[in-house]
């Protein structure tokens, strides 16, 4: 038998976060996404049930191409552009559409030689201070890419760092209207945050919005709100089994560095999961894990290959028990990958995107075919 860790993907989970985003932010077309593999899913693993979405956004090259083998003909948005002169050569073949955020990036396309002008998509910085251009030069840029006939249509873009607190997107939203008021072209604003905090109140037109986290089942101002206040379904779940059990006594200690040491006589399941299979390793003594569905809690150090669990509460658990490190137990029961994120000190996104390639992934085939056979419905 292979080591019992695996991890699983719910194309019905992607298709229903898809579908509450857009209950947000009605009559607004979506990208879908999907950079980083997926968030960690894998594109081909998350296509199925992310097919509803009006585009898909990513950053690499070879992702595009990805999307492209996959049969999808609509728009693919390339969030941070081209890095060198051939890429255009590809946004050409491919129909790419690109962002354009830098100099450069504009010098390149005027040394293009394409039949196919390409819709490009003009990034603004309006306050977050990682890719675009200022707002006072944003016209003069607008204007040198309308000139271009290697440019077709121009999209308005900009990013907000702050939608996620209490800040809020106000101040970014303002100096972004200001500098685009007499400009056409569509809009592009909003992640998970943006959409889902701000969706029905953002005083400015948006023609698209971005999501990601929010699709892959993670609150994304999590702890302010977890993903039942967001009516989000996890569609990761890493699950394994129990392979050892200890009775311990009382003084006795467990794992490395002796962390955690037992005030009484109690059991505990040792875990087929480690670091090295994505799972945090600043997780430490009360980190929330599931086993055969009871909600119950690590205790010492996460080690390269195990952790290990308090069975207290889930007496009946053994060898071969059913463990969820995150996502959805066999039973229903749900341990948001966010609760794990916060006691590692880090968030949802790193968790997802930092599964280990050692960890098998399955999408269970009724699911998949269920996505086939329902498209489009919610
Ligand atoms: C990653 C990314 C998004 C999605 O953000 P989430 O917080 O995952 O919703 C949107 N826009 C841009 C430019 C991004 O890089």
């Amino acid at each position: 038998m292979p080591r019992p860790i695996q991890a699983i993907i719910d194309p019905l989970a992607l298709r229903h976060n898809l579908n509450r985003v857009r209950a947000a932010a009605p009559d607004v077309r979506i990208w879908a996404v999907v950079k980083a593999n997926a968030y960690g899913h894998g594109i081909e693993r998350a296509y199925p049930g992310l097919q509803g979405a009006d585009g898909f956004a990513l950053l690499d090259l070879d992702e595009a191409q990805r999307v492209r083998a996959l049969g999808w003909r609509g728009p693919i948005l390339l969030l941070e552009g081209v890095f060198e002169p051939r890429d255009l050569e590809l946004c050409s073949r491919l129909n790419l559409w690109h962002t354009v955020h830098c100099d450069e990036q504009i010098d390149m396309l005027a040394a293009h030689k394409t039949h196919q002008p390409h819709r490009v998509f003009l990034k603004m910085n309006s306050g977050m201070n990682r890719l675009g251009f200022a707002p006072q030069r944003y016209r003069s840029v607008w204007t040198r890419l309308d000139a271009l006939p290697q440019v077709d249509e121009i999209s308005l873009m900009t990013h907000f760092s702050d939608a996620d607190s209490r800040s809020g997107i106000a101040r970014q939203l303002r100096v972004f209207e200001d500098a685009t008021r007499d400009l056409s072209g569509e809009r592009t604003l909003g992640n998970s945050a943006a959409v889902l905090r701000h969706g029905r109140h953002a005083p400015v037109r948006a023609d698209w919005i971005r999501p990601g986290i929010a699709v892959y089942g993670s609150a994304p101002d999590y702890p302010e709100h977890d993903i039942a206040h967001w009516g989000l379904q996890p569609t990761m779940t890493l699950s394994s089994r129990i392979i050892a059990v200890q009775q311990l006594e009382s003084g006795d200690t467990v794992g490395y560095g002796s962390s955690f040491k037992a005030d009484t006589p109690m059991r505990i399941g040792v875990v087929a999961c480690g670091y090295a299979d994505g799972y945090p390793r600043h997780c430490s003594t009360g980190t929330p894990v599931l086993v055969d569905g009871v909600r119950t809690r690590m205790v010492g150090r996460v080690s390269m290959d195990m952790i290990t669990v308090d069975l207290t509460p889930v007496p009946a658990a053994g060898s071969g028990s059913q463990v969820t490190l995150w996502g959805r137990a066999p039973g229903g029961h749900v341990l948001a990958i966010d609760e794990i994120a916060r006691a590692g000190q880090t968030v949802g996104y790193e968790l997802m995107c930092a599964l280990a390639q050692r960890v098998p992934v399955t999408v269970p085939g009724a699911g998949l075919r269920d996505v086939d056979s329902n498209e489009g419905q919610v």
